[in-house]
């Protein structure tokens, strides 16, 4: 039995893990679940999976889990905090970690399955982005397997031979083309932008996710997330990735070679393809997903994005070129803005700006500990924070 440690397991990316390994019972077991607060969610999932082990970070929730738990005479041992995370990912009956926690809350959890030397799944490409090397070396240096999970990843690594590590250039590798469905509001004047709703935003027109990815996906701030998340995971530079829009969703990136091949990965847009993936690789397992039906698909379209639409494309772009801290700054202040927004108390328009004003006041450093990046991730919360408040202050209550 392989033994399956879901991070974040309540969330969209924990739900549909739990769907695929449903299927697999015979093959994968589940050790621990965690998530934040929500613990009526987390009782139904202990009820069906038993894992030996529950976290909840929030400690009045994890109370609450508890109660349910033994009401219903579940076994499952119920822990609390942070610092819980990290004691079940290293749990020595722990074969897989799906880091699926949204945003830098999942970093010390990751970095701890990686420190353990565990198999990732990475779905938490914010943990990446803000540690960037720190984050790879660890890998490296325990000898953990990193699998990507992010649709465009998973299908990049899909399309790559297994020696990729070797270098893009010894390979063959001319470009990775990383697509993107330019999200809900690719063909809005952008003269409405500011008036954007939050209920707007989370309506992608083609996945189904949590707020924060999709609000994310709205802006492009997702697509410069993960360009900077390509870069680390198939260490390259910026020169030799092009983003592509493709609003059908139906190539999930693709990777082109010296010889003029381009190699894509097609399928349904549904993130238990990658999971199942990642779950199974270097085997295959079935999904759930059932197979394209490619005599009556959409055409397929591609097109360059327009920039200006976009700032938070061009940001993310900038900040990878800065270097050191300067992409722990761009991820910790769009967090904050994201939440600002989808609080209502700020312009959709206004992320993109919050993450430009905390880029110029923060002068990136080096990014040669987990301590500075964290720092410097609280440094760039508050200049996000005090941005929010001056706007707030001078424009009223938005939407
Ligand atoms: P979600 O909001 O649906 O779920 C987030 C999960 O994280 C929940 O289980 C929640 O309890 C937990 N969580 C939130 N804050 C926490 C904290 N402070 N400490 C511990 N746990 C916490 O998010 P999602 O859409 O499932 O996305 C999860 C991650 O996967 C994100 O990093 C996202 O970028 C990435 N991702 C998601 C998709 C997708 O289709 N949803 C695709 C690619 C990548
Ligand atoms: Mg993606």
């Amino acid at each position: 039995m392989i033994g399956v440690a879901v991070l974040g397991a309540t969330g969209t990316i924990g739900v549909n893990t739990l769907d695929v390994i449903r299927r697999h019972s015979d093959n994968y077991e589940i050790v621990a679940l965690t998530a934040y607060s929500q613990y009526d969610r987390l009782a139904e999932q202990c009820e069906e999976f038993n894992p030996a082990y529950a976290v909840m970070v929030d400690q009045e929730a994890a109370e609450k889990l508890q109660k349910l738990l033994k009401l219903k005479s579940i076994s499952t041992e119920v822990l609390h905090g942070s610092n819980a995370l990290d004691q079940v990912v290293q749990h020595k009956d722990v074969d897989v970690v799906m880091a699926a926690i949204v945003g830098a809350a999942g970093l010390q959890s990751t970095l701890a399955a990686a420190q353990a030397g565990k198999k990732i799944l990475l779905a938490n490409k914010e943990s990446l982005v803000m540690s960037g090397k720190l984050f790879m070396d660890k890998v490296k240096d325990h000898n953990a397997i990193l699998l990507p999970i992010d649709s465009e990843h998973n299908a990049i690594f899909q399309c790559m031979p297994n020696n990729y590590a070797d270098g893009l250039d010894r390979i063959g590798v001319n470009k990775i083309l990383l697509t993107g469905s330019g999200g809900p509001f690719r063909e809005l004047p952008m003269a409405d932008f500011s008036r954007v709703t939050p209920e707007q935003a989370i309506a992608h027109p083609n996945w189904s996710m949590g707020k924060k990815i999709s609000v994310d996906s709205a802006t492009m701030m997702n697509k410069g997330l993960e360009l900077i998340e390509a870069c680390w995971l198939f260490d390259t530079d910026l020169s030799k990735i092009k983003i592509v829009l493709h609003p059908q969703s139906i190539v999930h990136s693709m990777v082109e070679y010296v010889d003029g091949s381009i190699l894509a990965q097609l399928g349904q847009p549904d993130m238990r393809i990658p999971i199942a993936h990642g779950l199974a690789w270097p085997n295959r397992i079935a999904s759930g997903v059932s197979t394209l039906d490619l005599v009556n698909m959409p055409d397929l379209e591609f097109v360059e994005p327009d920039l200006q639409r976009y700032p938070c494309l061009r940001l993310a772009r900038e900040a990878m070129l800065t270097g050191g801290t300067a992409t722990t700054v761009l991820n910790a202040a769009n967090e904050v803005a994201v939440q600002a927004f989808l609080d209502k108390k700020l312009n959709f328009t206004d992320i993109s700006k919050t993450v430009e004003y905390a880029l110029e006041q923060i002068t990136a450093r080096t990014a040669n500990t987990i301590e500075t990046v964290v720092s410097e991730d609280e440094r760039a919360r508050i200049v996000a924070a005090e941005f929010i408040d001056t706007t707030t202050m001078k424009a009223g209550v938005v939407n």
